[in-house]
Parts: structure tokens; sequence; C-alpha cells
């Protein structure tokens, strides 16, 4: 179609999407203008890049109309570094534009008039055939941008779709080269991954084809470690991908998604034989810690860190549901937070659904939801304590400092303990005990109540408890 003097074309992506019948998450137009041009037309338009991009504002409410990228068209220009373009170079004919495309799928065109489609690379034919083929020679097309590799495993989870036998074993051959990436844009292929229909799948293609290990060497290492056949059916890798495909399949939050994911993730590290039995002691603590490090090198948001962080370092807290009392699901919420509990649940769902050995344990898990919604109303933070640190230093003329602090702690965990303990009375009586304490004694009291604690912690928190009498 003939606009403004020039052409346009609907490109790429949406293309893609309109013919398999999904709706596109934004549309790509593709002209001979050059941005200037382009800018003269559409008054209410902005060009903040490189690469020739105009973004012009339609006014539609659609968020994927919103916004509408046109881009004059492009050649294909050296690439020393394996992952920029040397130049940008722009192009009279739509033909150049669409031989720079990564997949042939990703490279028709429509005339937005017409209807007429440009398929110069079989794309058609590939869309009905399901299969990710790269434009050309795969060799050469990863060889000058390598996120495409990591781009082929993505889309082939969001699709369903298989890569075509001689991409992959190009992939295969050239996945070294995905260490020129940076982490960021690895970051937006792998959430893409996670956030698809079928991350387990894209994920497991990524490690077939050596491109896990070299983005995500941590997860690499869960493939092949073995577990506790009793409980286990699965390797931690397959485990943790099932626990990844659950969630998926339930359409749970992308945190959940990655907990799932990642919860393991220090199985390998912590694995240990006693008395002939596989242990995993502290994996919770250290799996969290492998999944903030990644995730931050992958630039995600830190709020979807710390909540995943929070999730895998509390996973192993239903591991005891049989002997499960209120006052521990209070710890536990205490612990991963209020608004944070139901999406433990789901982690544990996917956790126990991965097993491949799921026993009897929905009644278990029904049993501890009602717990939950029992204890939920309980106090279970300090600022909850019908005390506060200012009638603490009126009551009883003290300074202000840290020891108030780890009295209010102390004072919490009576109260997760016993919830009609929250009275005025009952906690001023209880900091007149406490306040005799020296600070080491009185922190080590609270630190139950702010902290989550891995097996050998735990251990040395009940010796605490019992030599002061408590239960
Ligand atoms: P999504 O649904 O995720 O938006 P998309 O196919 O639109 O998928 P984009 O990353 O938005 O993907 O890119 C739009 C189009 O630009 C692609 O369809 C493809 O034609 C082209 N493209 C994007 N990235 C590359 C790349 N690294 N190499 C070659 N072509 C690319
Ligand atoms: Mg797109």
């Amino acid at each position: 179609m003939k606009a403004g003097g020039f052409e346009v074309f609907v490109v790429g992506g949406c293309v893609r999407d309109i013919l398999l019948g999904n709706k596109p998450k934004d549309w790509d137009i593709a002209t001979n203008a050059t941005p200037e041009k382009i800018q003269g037309l559409f008054p209410d338009s902005f060009y903040e890049n490189t690469f020739g991009t105009v973004g012009v504002k339609s006014g539609s409410d659609d968020p994927a109309l919103k916004v509408v990228e046109i881009t004059p068209y492009r050649k294909e220009a050296g690439y020393s570094d394996k992952r920029h373009p040397d130049s940008v170079i722009f192009s009279h004919k739509l033909d150049d534009d669409l031989g720079r495309r990564d997949f042939t799928i990703n490279a028709l065109a429509v005339d937005p008039d017409k209807g007429q489609i440009t398929d110069n690379y079989s794309g058609l034919s590939d869309l009905e055939k399901r299969l990710i083929r790269a434009v050309g020679s795969p060799d050469k097309r990863f060889g000058e941008d390598a996120l495409r590799m990591l781009r082929a495993v993505r889309f082939a989870a969001e699709l369903d779709f298989v890569i075509e036998k001689e991409t992959a074993e190009s992939i295969s051959k050239n996945a070294g080269l995905i260490g020129h990436i940076s982490n960021e844009r690895i970051g937006e292929e792998f959430k893409k991954i996670i956030q698809s229909k079928n991350p387990a799948m894209g994920l497991a293609l990524a490690q077939k084809l050596h491109i896990l290990s070299h983005t995500l060497p941590e997860l690499e290492e869960m493939v092949g470690v073995s577990q506790n056949k009793e409980a286990h059916k699965y390797d931690v890798w397959e485990h943790s991908l099932r626990a990844l495909q659950h969630a998926a399949d339930k359409n749970f939050s992308l945190e959940v998604r990655l907990a799932a994911l990642f919860h393991d993730s220090a199985k390998p590290a912590t694995k240990r034989q006693e008395d002939g039995k596989t242990t995993f002691y502290g994996h919770e603590v250290v799996g969290a810690k492998v999944a903030r490090e990644t995730l931050r090198k992958l630039a995600f948001p830190k709020e979807v860190i710390e909540k995943v962080e929070k999730l895998i370092r509390c996973h192993m807290f239903f591991s005891d549901t049989e002997q499960i009392t209120p006052s521990a699901v209070r710890r536990l919420i205490n612990k991963v937070s209020k608004e944070n509990i139901w999406e433990l649940v789901n982690l544990r769902i996917c956790d126990r659904v991965g097993t491949g050995r799921p026993k009897e344990e929905p009644y278990r898990l029904r049993k501890f939801q009602s717990m939950i919604e029992e204890v939920i109303r309980d106090p279970i933070s300090v600022s909850m304590l019908k005390i506060d640190g200012n009638d603490i230093i009126k009551e009883f003329h003290v300074e202000p400092g840290p020891r108030i602090g780890y009295v209010l702690s102390a004072l919490l965990e009576e109260v997760l303990e016993d919830p009609t303990r929250n009275n005025k009375k009952f906690l001023v009586k209880h900091t007149a005990e406490l306040l005799k304490l020296p600070d080491g004694e009185l922190k080590g009291i609270g630190e139950a109540a702010r902290e989550v604690k891995t097996e050998v912690e735990k251990a040395e928190i009940t010796k605490i408890r019992r030599k002061r009498g408590v239960k």
C-alpha cells in the first residue's frame, strides 16, 4: 500500500500472530520513508533511537495499538561483536528488510490495502508445519546476533513449535557465542520463556541445545542429580521443570513460576549421604541465594526477586504438615508475609506435583489451607502487638535503642505461640522479665521470629529455648 507517497507494510511478529489466530501484542510497520519523513507525516510521534524506529501515537485505547512502531526498511549490516550491527543501513526495498529478520515465520509482510502477503522465505509453509527456521544460513545468522538462538527457543515455547533440524544443529554448535550477549537481553527472553505456556519444554530444549549451560549454568547443575527415590520419581532438573510446568498450567504468577524453577537449585551443592540416606540440609536457604543472584544478574525487578527469595526460603516448612501447629503456621506467615502465603501454597502444590509421586497429600494440603485461614487474622508482626516501643520506654524508663527492637521481637515470639498473649497486661509483665536479660540472649530469642532458619540454626534455637525452659 502507498500512503503519503511511501510504501507501507505490516511486518514481523504481528503478521505471524494474526495468521496463527492469536491477538498481536504490538503492530510493526515497515516503510521506504526515512525517520524524518515519517515524523513529518505524523506530528504526534517520537524518535529516540539509532535504528530508525519512529513511535506513532495512534490515539487508540487498545494497548497493542496505542503506539505503532514505524521503521524504515533496513539491510543487514556487519556484526563484528556477535550482538550489535556495526551500523544501521536503511534500504529502499522491502526484500532487504525481510532478509534481515531472524526466522521465516517472522519474515512475512502484509500489504494492509490488498491483504497480499510477501513470503520470500516460505514462512507460510513453516507456520503450517509449526517450525522455527532461520532466514538464510543459520550459522551466519547466529554469528551475527547470538541472541537469536535463545529467541528460537523462546518462540518454540511460546508457540509450541519445533526448531527445524538444521537450525537446531546450528544452535547446538554455536551455543557458546551467546556469551557475547548482555545479561539484560538474555533476561528478557528467559522471562518470556517462563511466562509462556510451555516453559518446561523451552528450558529442556535450551538444555539440550547447550544454551542453558552458557546462560544459566546454575540451572544446568541440577541435571542428573538424583534424589530420594521414595519421594521422588525424577532427578532434580526434571522435578524442577515439572514443578514449573504445573505453575504454568495453573497460570500461577511469574514469582511462583520462578520459585518453582529455582526452589531446589541448591540441592546439587548441599547433597550429602547420612546413614545411607540422601540429605539436602539448608538447600532452601542456599537456593534462595542462587535465585537472588541469578535473577539480579538477569536484571529482574527488585520486588520480583525479593518475593521469589522468600518463597524459596520458606518452601520446606511444608514438609512436616503432619505435625504442624497453629503457632507454626503463624510463624510461617510471619516469615513469608501475609500477602505471599497463598503464593507459597501454590509453590507447594507445584513442588508436590513435580515429584511425580503425589501421595495422600491433597488432604494434608487442605488441612494446611484451612489452618492458614484460621490464623491469618492473628497478630503476626511487631506492628500488630498491643504494645510499642514508646510504651516500653515510658513504662520502664529505658533509653531508646536496639534493645527495644529485641524486646518487641521477643514479645512477638510469645504472641506467635499464643495470640491470647497479645494483651497489654501480659506484654508489660513479660517485658519486665525480658529487660533483665543481657543483649545477646535477648536478641537470640527474638531472632526466631525475624529470620527463616536452616535446619542447623533451628536446632540451635531449640537448644537455647530449652535452656530457658521455653517449649
Ligand atoms: P513478540 O510477540 O514477543 O513481540 P515479535 O516477533 O514481535 O514477538 P519482537 O522482538 O517484537 O518479536 O521483534 C519484532 C520483529 O523484529 C520480529 O518478528 C523479527 O522479524 C524482527 N527481529 C526482532 N529481533 C530480531 C533479531 N535479533 N534478529 C533479527 N530479527 C529480529
Ligand atoms: Mg513484537
